[in-house]
């Protein structure tokens, strides 16, 4: 098996070696902060603020060569190698001592190719704009439900849509992954290049290298049925109750969540949303071509015309419309916020489950949750891709998630008794299995992998990197200790 490999410039070994060389070949390398120096924030800054990464050195690449220099100046100096884009999942990734941190921002923009329906993206890329590139060719690709989100940590991480149930996990999507290696070799990793590899960055835990970009396959979408539509929570238990029902025999076309919000009163929330808990349900409803759109609309209207009959909803924005529209629907924060959450993959709650979940986090629970609701599975998300890497599929119907923004909703500790008082009312249906993407702590229990899976994965790591050098970097739960 051969990567498509390209070797980067002869070893190095100090920073001042570093610069000769970069002078030497002309080549401009970005500059390694340390704290205080100017740059460091700008590499170590987050979305999720309540994990800040405190790096011993820190850079943003921007060019394949920043991603060498740094990687060799981290040999140098004995830093071990860590990654991120955005810092969305900032709490996620395990504590950084003695590290290097590589933001992501490579130049260049999203590559459609309409006819083989494939798009690169340049690491650093947020979804919006891939979602937004793609449009105008009738084609979608299954991206998250903010903007905002980083295409890289969240393909990498099996990532879910809300095409999901209709095209799975957005990892099975990916063609191509070019990455730089701890040897500074920079491959175009594929089916056809290096299945091994290829299989193990999709979804096998991180601590490959570092991605520089990546390449998806399209899916059409003409249209989408889309939107959010609210209620008091006091209504939550019939509603919940109803929309459960109506998941057990959903058409893939549909994908949506159901969330009881805690919503601030600030002027940025309309105030029928913050005058009490509510309970959202949201998603979309796929048309892949015109004559998919009649049947979109029907499905959306089976789901929401039995909710809409249990009481009159205070918000309801569900519509026929482009398919971009859906990156506005789940109301996600835009700018940066502190969030202390958490997740399991859960089984089927049944009326019980429900209420239990209801008891911690509806009307009268005194949840200090800003959010706290379930992610329809099902459809695509549980069949396993013919080429499908170590994540392609998840076993279970629903995947729960919530959490707190301290400040605001209740303090830090409030917060994170709460997320204990809830896993426990969720005990009895919790799988034990987690998704990557939704993991809110490195702390938190997590397992998305088998063990064979996982034994495979540390197989491949040892390959491309056989000292080591990203080991931090590996999702807990996705490596053997030792
Ligand atoms: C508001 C919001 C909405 C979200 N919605 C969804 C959703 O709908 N569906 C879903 O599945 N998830 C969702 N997420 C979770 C999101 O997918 C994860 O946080 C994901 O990790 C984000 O990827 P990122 O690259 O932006 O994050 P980062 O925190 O920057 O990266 C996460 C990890 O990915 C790896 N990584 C990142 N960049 C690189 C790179 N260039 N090379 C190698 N490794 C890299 C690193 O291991 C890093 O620790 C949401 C998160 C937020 C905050």
């Amino acid at each position: 098996m051969s990567a498509d490999v390209t070797t980067g410039p002869a070893d190095v070994t100090t920073a001042a070696d570093l610069t000769a060389t970069a002078e030497a070949t002309g080549d401009a390398v970005a500059a390694v902060a340390r704290p205080g120096e100017p740059g460091y924030d700008a590499a170590t800054a987050v979305f999720n603020l309540a994990a800040p990464p405190r790096p011993a050195a820190a850079v943003v690449a921007r060019t394949v060569e920043d991603v060498r220099a740094a990687i060799r100046l981290a040999d140098a100096e004995g830093l071990s190698l860590r990654v991120h884009t955005t810092g969305h999942s900032a709490p996620a990734a395990r504590p950084m001592r003695d590290a290097l941190l590589i933001r992501t921002e490579m130049d260049g923009g999203v590559e459609v190719d309409p006819i083989r329906r494939v798009a690169r993206i340049p690491a650093g890329t947020r979804w919006g704009v891939v979602a937004k590139a793609a449009a105008p060719y009738g084609l979608a690709v299954a991206h998250g439900s903010s903007p905002t989100v980083g295409v890289v940590g969240y393909l990498l991480g099996g990532g879910l849509s809300f095409y999901g149930r209709k095209v799975g996990l957005a990892a099975n999507s990916v063609r191509a992954v070019e990455l730089v290696t701890a040897d500074g070799e920079l491959r175009r990793v594929s089916l056809g290049s290096d299945p091994d590899l290829f299989w193990a960055l999709r979804g096998g835990g991180g601590g490959f290298g570092v991605v520089t970009a990546i390449e998806v396959k399209l899916f059409p979408a003409v249209q989408v049925v889309t939107g959010t539509t609210c209620w008091p929570a006091a209504h939550a238990p019939e509603l919940l109750r109803t929309w459960r029902r109506w998941t057990l025999d959903a058409p893939p076309e549909a994908t949506t969540s159901v969330r009881v919000l805690n919503l601030p009163k600030i002027p940025d929330v309309p105030p029928m949303l913050s005058a009490g808990p509510i309970l959202c349900v949201d998603g979309a409803v796929l048309a892949e071509t015109g004559d998919d759109v009649a049947a979109a609309r029907r499905y959306a209207e089976e789901l929401l015309g039995p909710l809409r009959a249990v009481a009159e909803p205070v918000l309801d924005t569900w519509q026929l419309t482009e398919p971009v529209d859906l990156l506005d629907t789940h109301m996600d924060p835009s700018d940066p916020v502190a969030v202390i959450g958490d997740h399991m993959l859960l089984g089927d709650l049944g009326d019980e489950g429900i209420d239990a979940l209801l008891r911690v986090v509806g009307e009268g629970s005194g949840s200090p949750l800003i959010s706290a609701g379930l992610r329809q599975l099902g459809g695509a998300y549980a069949k396993p891709h013919p080429q499908g890497g170590a994540l392609d599929h998840l076993d279970a119907p629903y995947a729960y998630s919530g959490g707190g923004v301290p400040g605001l909703t209740g303090t830090a500790e409030a917060i994170t008794r709460h997320i204990a008082t809830v896993r426990e009312a969720l005990a009895p249906w919790d799988t034990g299995w987690t998704t990557p993407t939704f993991v809110e702590s490195h702390a938190q229990p997590q397992r998305h992998l088998t063990d064979g899976r996982i034994a495979a994965a540390d197989l491949i790591r040892h390959r491309v990197d056989p000292a080591g050098r990203f080991r931090d970097d590996i999702m807990p739960g996705a490596t053997k200790p030792g």
